[in-house]
């Protein structure tokens, strides 16, 4: 198919090196952000998780795309913890499982649109509860529009923006019921992270 999307060794190296990177470099500041409504340890998880993630980036770069995702994915739930361990992890294997090798974007976004459905499973959750998902969803949203790198990341930026507002239903910032309410949620700024990074990968191939 002509409009498929093939990844070399390189190309999935250094994926994983830029999701990695971005996720380490903002550590501090999604502990920040966890310190304000959970118990400040979600950058130090996501941090210890993507070090694991990048220690194994040459094996998981000879893996396929599909076979990648679901080790990353294992990797996440092994080594992130909390909550957004066993999350972040589902999202991976989930993608793994539903991408075929060299996906068409319509596949790929197929495949997203299950793998965030395998997450609110996990989570017990959905979108609105200002968690990951009220990012994740609107990612899914703007590529299913047919939007283009920039634009997605953009669109990942808001959303995260917009959980400010809102009160937390799931996880462990509910326990603060209305005093949830004013603070970014860590793990929607987590996943704004991690798109932005995907984006520009996607921009400069
Ligand atoms: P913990 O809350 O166990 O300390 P982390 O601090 O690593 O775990 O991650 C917290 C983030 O996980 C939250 O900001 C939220 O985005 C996400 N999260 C927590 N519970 C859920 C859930 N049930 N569904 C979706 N996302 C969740
Ligand atoms: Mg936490």
């Amino acid at each position: 198919m002509s409009d498929a999307l093939v990844l070399d060794a390189d190309a999935r190296k250094r994926l994983i090196v830029a999701v990695s990177a971005q996720v380490i470099a903002h550590a501090d500041e999604l502990t920040a952000l966890d310190s304000a409504i959970g118990d400040g340890d979600h950058g130090f998880n996501m941090k210890r998780g993507f070090e694991a993630v990048q220690a194994s980036a040459d094996a998981f770069a000879a893996m396929s795309l599909p076979e990648l995702l679901k080790a990353a994915g294992m990797k996440l739930v092994t080594t992130v913890g909390g909550a957004s361990g066993p999350l972040y992890g589902t999202l991976l294997m989930a993608l793994g499982k539903a991408l075929p090798e060299n996906p068409t974007r319509e596949q790929a976004v197929e495949a997203f649109a299950r793998a965030i459905e395998a997450v609110k499973a996990r989570g017990k959750s959905d979108v609105g509860q200002k968690t990951m998902l009220d990012v994740l969803a609107p990612t899914l949203a703007a590529l299913q529009a047919g939007a283009g790198a920039a634009q997605v990341a953009a669109a990942a930026a808001e959303a995260a923006e917009a959980t400010k507002p809102l009160r937390a239903i799931r996880g462990r910032a509910s326990f603060l019921g209305e005093r949830s309410i004013g603070h970014v949620d860590p793990g929607a700024r987590s996943s704004a992270l991690i798109v932005a990074a995907l984006c520009e990968q996607w921009s400069a191939s």
